[in-house]
């Protein structure tokens, strides 16, 4: 890291003088008080193709197993055909198409290719599974079926717990029965054990209304400085320019929540609710890179017996065991 340290200063001097058209074609700039970067200077950085699509307000970025489809105004984007929700809506500014520089840096970059830009974790030893809810707080119910949200998430994670044990992982639960913890509490019990990952297990509901929707949900911690998905109104407006201890690892949470989301839509054939943004206190409070995925819609009847059924928690927590194996997987090729 010192070696880094020394050198960054005369490779960036090289680098300027390698490409002296580059910075008169503004690589960056600010629209509406936010720094956005030019898609190509983007796509440079990775690799990429780019190519305006047949609307002329979409651009596609793309190499070989590698496709990201954007669209200005919109915050919704798609990354290999899963759903994405980047913090700013890309711009189209004089003919040229821009992307967020935070959403460029720390969301959509880490998960196209954690070998640019940031650094690397340690190996993943220790893995802390969180079981949403417990105790007095049941967490979601539905009331037709007689269930509820915190009988399953303990049960998941501790189907996860024996199935990354066996793997050779150490485990520790933030709850292992029916009790409540304090949500401060649980990434505190997580950085106490040395975690170098935290899961969060949770399942979903809507208010009445919409039974119908169904599908996997997937939570990183909103990067500081940007409003959280769904923050319409942008109420969090002060919270937003908030650093919080779990901003330092927002690349590798954007990472994680990547690899849960491609792995548990490959497997368990639920609709794609999108990887969003929230700053939920259990993200903000994580000392490691942390997710939380709602791995289910308990207010639809058809998806909560789905889920009552014991093979199907077990489907789901094989699935989050190979997340984390591929997440693992990707820290120790970046050492
Ligand atoms: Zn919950």
């Amino acid at each position: 890291m010192l070696f880094f340290g020394l050198t960054s200063s005369v490779s960036q001097a090289q680098h300027t003088r390698a490409h002296p058209l580059r910075s008169s074609r503004s690589a960056s700039t600010s629209i509406g008080g936010i720094e956005y970067l030019n898609t190509s200077e983007f796509a440079h950085r990775y690799g990429l193709h780019i190519a305006w699509a047949q609307s002329d307000k979409k651009m596609v970025l793309s190499r070989p197993g590698t496709r990201l489809e954007l669209e200005a105004e919109s915050a919704e984007a798609s990354l290999n055909g899963l759903r994405i929700f980047m913090g700013d809506a890309p711009k189209i500014s004089r003919g040229a198409f821009y992307i967020g520089r935070v959403d460029a840096e720390r969301y959509v970059g880490p998960m196209i290719d954690p070998e640019v830009g940031y650094s690397s974790r340690p190996p993943v030893r220790v893995i802390a599974l969180d079981a949403g809810h417990g105790g007095r707080d049941k967490g979601k119910i539905n009331t037709h079926l007689h269930v509820n949200e915190k009988t399953f998430t303990l049960d998941v994670v501790r189907r996860l717990k024996r199935i990354l044990q066996g793997a050779g992982y150490k485990v520790v639960l933030t709850r292992s029965d029916d009790r409540y913890v304090e949500l401060d509490d649980r990434p505190e019990i997580a950085a106490r054990a040395h975690a170098d990952v935290f899961v969060s297990v949770h399942f979903n509901s809507v208010e009445s209304g919409a039974s119908r929707v169904t599908g996997l949900e997937f939570f990183s911690l909103t990067p500081a400085g940007q409003y959280s998905t769904d923050d319409a109104q942008h109420e969090a407006s002060d919270s937003s320019r908030v650093f919080s201890p779990g901003n330092s690892t927002d690349n590798w949470n954007a990472r994680l929540a990547y690899e849960a989301q491609r792995q548990l839509l490959a497997d368990l054939h639920s609709p794609d609710r999108g990887h969003k943004r929230q700053r939920f206190k259990v993200l903000r409070l994580a000392r490691c890179p942390a997710i939380l995925i709602e791995a289910g819609y308990l207010s639809n009847d058809t998806e909560a017996r789905k889920i009552a059924t014991p093979a199907y928690r077990q489907e789901i927590a094989q699935s989050i065991a190979k997340a984390l194996e591929n997440y693992a997987a990707t820290v120790a090729s970046k050492d």
